[in-house]
Order: C-alpha cells, then sequence, then structure tokens
C-alpha cells in the first residue's frame, strides 16, 4: 500500500470558510459585487496598510489593469524580473508593451541595482519606461530601500507584484504597500485564497477608481448602457469574497505553520547539503510568509532538480522546480534583458518543496526521510 500523497500547497479550509460562504449564499448577494466585497477590500487594505483596494477574478487581473492605468501600451518598455511566474510578464504582453527581463540575487529576487541599471541604459538609449515591476518571490519583500528612491529620481513607476507575498514584511512595511500599485494573488496554492482572485492595493484613490471602471466593463454612469472605452470583466464575486474573508482571518495561523515546516527543513539542511532560499526566521528586516520552501542544492551536488523531484514522486510526494526564468520560454525567445546568471543557476538547483499549511509534521518527516535517501544516496557514489 502506497502512502497517501504529500501535496506541495493545498488550501486548507475550516468550519470559518464554509459558514462565511454559506452566509454569503443566503444573503442573495450572488454576484460580482456586494458587502463581502466591500468589506474584503477594507480589511485589506488595512492589513497592508494601503488607502485602497480592489477585488478581482485574479492577480493577473490585477496587474494587467494597474499596468493600463499608469499608461503602459505600445512603444513602452517595461523591466521586470526573469525569475518569476509568467503572469508577470503576460500582464506586460496584453498592453502591447515590451518586457525588458532583469537577473536576481541568490535569494531569488530581482537584483536592485540591475534593474537601476537597466531603466538607465533604456533611457538613454530614448526609450519609453513609463513603469518597472518587482516581484515578491516566495514570500520574501524585494530589497526596496535604494530601489524605491531609484526609480522615483528616474521618473519611473513601480508596479509590485505581491502575488506570492501577503503578509511578508522589510523592516515592519508590508508586502503590497511598495510602489505605486501592488498585487496579492488568491489562487489555490497561495499563501490564503478565494479558491481563484486577485487584489490590487494602491494609495491611489484615481488610479483604483480607474481600475474598478475599467473592471467592470467600463460602464458609464448613464441610465442605460454607456461605452466610450474597452473595459474587462474582472470584478470578484460577493461568494468568492466571503471565502476571503475568513482565509484572511486565519492568515497568521497559515504563515505560522507554514513558518514551522520551513524550520523542520531548515534543521536538515547542512546535514543533507542544501540551503534554503531566504531566511528561516526573520532577520529583522525580512519577515517573510514562507509561502514555499524552497531548496538550492549544493553548487557540488551531482543531482539535479529532475532527479529529486523523481524520487520524492516514487515516494507519492510533490515536489516542483521553482519559476522557470521567463527568458528562457520559448513564448519570450529572443527577449532583451540584463543577466548575470543567477536565475539559471537557481533554475539549475533549486526545488520546492510541499509547504501546505495543512501538512502534519509526519507528513514533512515523511519528505525529509525521501530527501535524506536521494540525497544521502549519492553522497558515496562509489557504493553502487
Ligand atoms: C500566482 C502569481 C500570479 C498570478 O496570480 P493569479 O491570481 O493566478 O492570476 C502573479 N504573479 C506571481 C509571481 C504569482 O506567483
Amino acid at each position: 500500500m502506497t502512502a497517501p500523497r504529500i501535496l506541495l500547497s493545498q488550501a486548507t479550509v475550516t468550519d470559518a470558510e464554509e459558514n462565511a460562504v454559506l452566509r454569503a449564499l443566503r444573503s442573495g448577494w450572488v454576484a460580482p459585487l456586494g458587502p463581502d466585497v466591500d468589506a474584503f477590500e477594507r480589511e485589506i487594505a488595512e492589513r497592508v496598510g494601503v488607502d485602497h483596494a480592489l477585488a478581482l477574478t485574479s492577480g493577473t487581473a490585477a496587474l494587467h489593469l494597474a499596468l493600463l492605468r499608469l499608461g503602459v501600451g505600445p512603444g513602452d518598455f517595461i523591466p521586470v524580473p526573469t525569475m518569476t511566474f509568467a503572469a508577470t510578464t503576460n500582464a506586460i504582453a496584453y498592453t502591447g508593451a515590451t518586457p525588458i527581463f532583469v537577473d536576481c540575487l541568490t535569494d531569488g529576487n530581482v537584483d536592485p541595482d540591475l534593474l537601476l541599471a537597466a531603466v538607465d541604459t533604456l533611457q538613454r538609449e530614448g526609450c519609453s519606461v513609463p513603469v518597472a515591476m518587482t516581484v515578491d518571490l516566495m514570500g520574501r519583500c524585494v530589497n526596496y530601500h535604494e530601489l524605491e528612491n531609484g526609480l522615483a529620481e528616474r521618473g519611473v513607476e513601480l508596479v509590485a507584484d505581491a502575488a506570492e507575498s501577503l503578509g511578508a514584511t522589510l523592516n515592519g512595511r508590508a508586502a503590497g504597500s511598495f510602489g505605486r500599485a501592488a498585487v496579492f494573488s488568491f489562487n489555490g496554492n497561495k499563501i490564503m485564497t478565494t479558491s481563484g482572485g486577485g487584489m490590487l492595493v494602491s494609495d491611489d484613490l484615481e488610479l483604483i477608481e480607474g481600475a474598478r471602471y475599467l473592471s467592470t466593463q467600463a460602464r458609464q454612469p448613464a441610465p442605460w448602457y454607456e461605452h466610450t472605452e474597452i473595459g474587462y470583466n474582472y470584478r470578484m464575486s460577493n461568494i468568492l469574497a466571503a471565502l476571503g474573508r475568513a482565509q484572511l482571518g486565519r492568515l497568521d495561523e497559515l504563515i505560522n505553520r507554514r513558518t514551522e515546516i520551513r524550520q523542520m527543513y531548515a534543521h536538515v539542511a547542512d546535514d543533507l547539503g542544501f540551503r534554503l532560499l531566504g531566511d528561516v526566521a526573520g532577520t529583522g528586516v525580512h519577515e517573510e510568509n514562507a509561502w514555499l520552501s524552497t531548496i538550492v542544492l549544493d553548487e557540488d551536488s551531482p543531482l539535479t532538480p529532475a532527479t529529486v523531484i523523481q524520487a520524492l514522486d516514487a515516494e507519492n510526494i510533490e515536489a516542483r522546480y521553482i519559476w522557470k526564468p521567463m527568458h528562457l520560454q520559448p513564448v519570450y525567445a529572443g527577449a532583451r534583458g540584463f543577466y548575470t546568471g543567477q536565475s539559471e543557476d537557481l533554475f539549475n538547483r533549486a526545488v520546492t518543496l510541499p509547504s501546505g499549511a495543512g501538512l502534519s509534521d509526519s507528513d514533512i518527516e515523511r519528505v525529509v526521510d525521501a530527501l535524506q535517501s536521494v540525497l544521502m544516496a549519492d553522497a558515496s557514489p562509489m557504493s553502487k
């Protein structure tokens, strides 16, 4: 008999979520508007410390609307981390602008100096660079200290993709509070979920209201259906907002459990020959939400992520590659970028491990045992 499958990052729901969804259903607000949407927006804004929020169908939709409201379109060049999920760069492509890829540091987050150098190069060439994007990868904020000022000095707006990082902070400032606008995702595998959904946050009321208008098919305030420009159908359903509010009420609990799981992996890191991406416990500068625990194999390890993922799969454990850098994706072949080789190095050595808040200590012990078998078997290659 095989042991039950251990998944990478499954959502957990409790009575709180069930009751919230049932309450919303029975309230009659079965539509992409309603009191739970309004309350969810207020509660996220409050948690993040921003003035305004807009609940949407996905994080991707939120990125798209942020770029549109900042005037991004054909002829613009948008520096963006190459180490990210395709949603970040796809949003740029939707607007007709051109992504310019920027490499990362050893924590997987964009290299701020390289990002500013990319802006300088583009501006020297006379390119229009209205916006640059960052991604707070795997639940860890980018080092915004000099980046925020550097972009402001260059007249470039910042859109922060914090899809993976709700609840993380940098020097006490919350992910999502950096930049002119920021985005969260509530996809099913994120730190908290609405099964599918996203949020755009900003201190800029005009930006949020403009995005709200675009998200409802750009309907003009007229007694009939009046449209003067192309809009989108991007609003979050009230039922899902109710689910989101219940999950938000458990966010700290979810973060704490994922942090405990990361600590269990950290405990064996030195012995098994890997490092963890990011910090294990907050350094005082970074407090991470520990969304996904990712290990980076030692440089001299003859193992590849493929071997490790396969060995874990044989034990009915789901592990994955880290994001494949965007500049290596066929769909972005030939795109321009600024590279140090760091993102390719991470792609060649990093494996993301089961991290879901619903996993028990014995689940994680099973993962650690399986890791030990594959990583230690290899430590004595002459034994076979
Ligand atoms: C999940 C994710 C998104 C997209 O969110 P959706 O809600 O799935 O559209 C965007 N960027 C990053 C970095 C993500 O991890």
